[in-house]
């Protein structure tokens, strides 16, 4: 029998259409993992509410009152994704030795979670799971991911290839992250920062059991852009690096025209100066919003604001209320 505590934790956001499928499913896993005398039996299985605009709270709750496998948290309103997670992490970590994080949906195998614990036990504080394929996604976003991953790895971030949010880590590792205070969240780009011994185990990504997907284009594309801007300053240097070719580009431009002036050709088109003042005006337009990203980022963090705040805690109320 392992007296190593397990802690889930579970971001969810509008839920209540999958809430009780998934509870359902991680009870049987639990009960498997504490038969096998993987886990302790005072693993558990931990909810965050991210300020939910339907019953997803309650349901938590009654989850709660039924069962002390299920626990939760509720967030004071709507962090997002990022921040809820974070949220849970810290919060598990008090209570648990290892924490799985995991989406409400089901889309993450959890027949894997067996892996992650043998790999915790094999000495890493870090499991990533990663998905072997995307065949459950559209190919829009299949496509959209792929490119994401390449152009984080060109930018210099360190990010694991195809591997979400669905991770094991260790207290330790998880203090270590609780030593990052940065407003600008994106735990994949931070968690290899941990740093510590890690691996991977692989898994195929099912669909969505219930429920719409929280995450609709335009939120992926802020998501993808905060975990640019939030890991890499090369944007930043290319720009620099533009600028300084087109500045060449124009010394040269400069001979040619004055050259043409001196010979006596001098019938300039409006279209060169037509060309040159769009595309300068557009570089520079984009320049500016660039390094604006990162001047917003600085704005953020230095503001200090808390990155989420704990409504309530459902281990907690048992203890101070008896
Ligand atoms: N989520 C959250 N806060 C939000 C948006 C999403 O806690 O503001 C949670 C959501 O409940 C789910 C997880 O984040 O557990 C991932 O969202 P989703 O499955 O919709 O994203 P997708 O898998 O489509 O990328
Ligand atoms: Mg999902």
């Amino acid at each position: 029998m392992s007296d190593t505590i397990l802690y889930i934790v579970i971001p969810c956001y509008n839920e209540q259409e999958v809430l009780n499928l998934t509870a359902d499913v991680l009870k049987q896993k639990m009960n498997t993992l504490f038969n096998d005398g993987k886990i302790s039996t005072r693993s558990k299985v931990m909810f965050v509410n991210d300020g939910s605009k339907d019953k997803t709270w309650q349901i938590i709750k009654d989850l709660h009152r039924e069962d002390a496998l299920f626990t939760g948290i509720t967030l004071s309103r709507n962090r997002g994704h990022q921040n809820a997670l974070l949220a849970g992490l810290m919060t598990a970590k008090q209570y648990a030795d290892i924490v799985i994080s995991m989406d409400a949906d089901m889309q993450d195998d959890i027949n894997v979670i067996d892996r992650f614990i043998d790999k915790y036990n094999q000495g890493n504080d870090i499991v990533y799971g990663v998905r072997s394929s995307r065949k459950t996604d559209t190919v829009f976003k299949r496509n959209t991911a792929l490119a994401f991953y390449k152009l984080m790895q060109w930018l210099g971030a360190e990010t694991v290839y195809n591997h979400a949010d669905y991770r094991l880590m260790s207290k330790r590792a998880l203090e270590g992250l609780a030593q990052f205070n940065e407003v600008n969240l994106f735990l994949r780009g931070l968690v290899p920062m941990v740093g510590y011994l890690s691996d991977t185990v692989e898994y195929e990504r099912g669909e969505r059991k219930a429920g719409e997907s929280k995450y609709p284009l335009k939120k992926m594309t802020a998501f993808a852009l905060d975990g640019i801007t939030s890991l890499s300053i090369k944007p930043i240097t290319l720009i620099t690096k533009l600028g300084l070719i087109i500045f060449l580009l124009s010394l040269a431009a400069l001979i040619w025209i004055l050259i043409v002036k001196f010979t006596g050709h001098a019938t300039i088109g409006w279209s060169s100066i037509l060309i040159s003042i769009w595309m300068l005006g557009g570089l520079q337009l984009l320049a500016i919003g660039i390094i604006g990203e990162y001047i917003g980022k600085i704005y953020k963090e230095t503001k200090q604001r808390p990155r989420y705040i704990i409504a309530e805690n459902l281990e907690e109320v048992k203890d101070t209320n008896q």
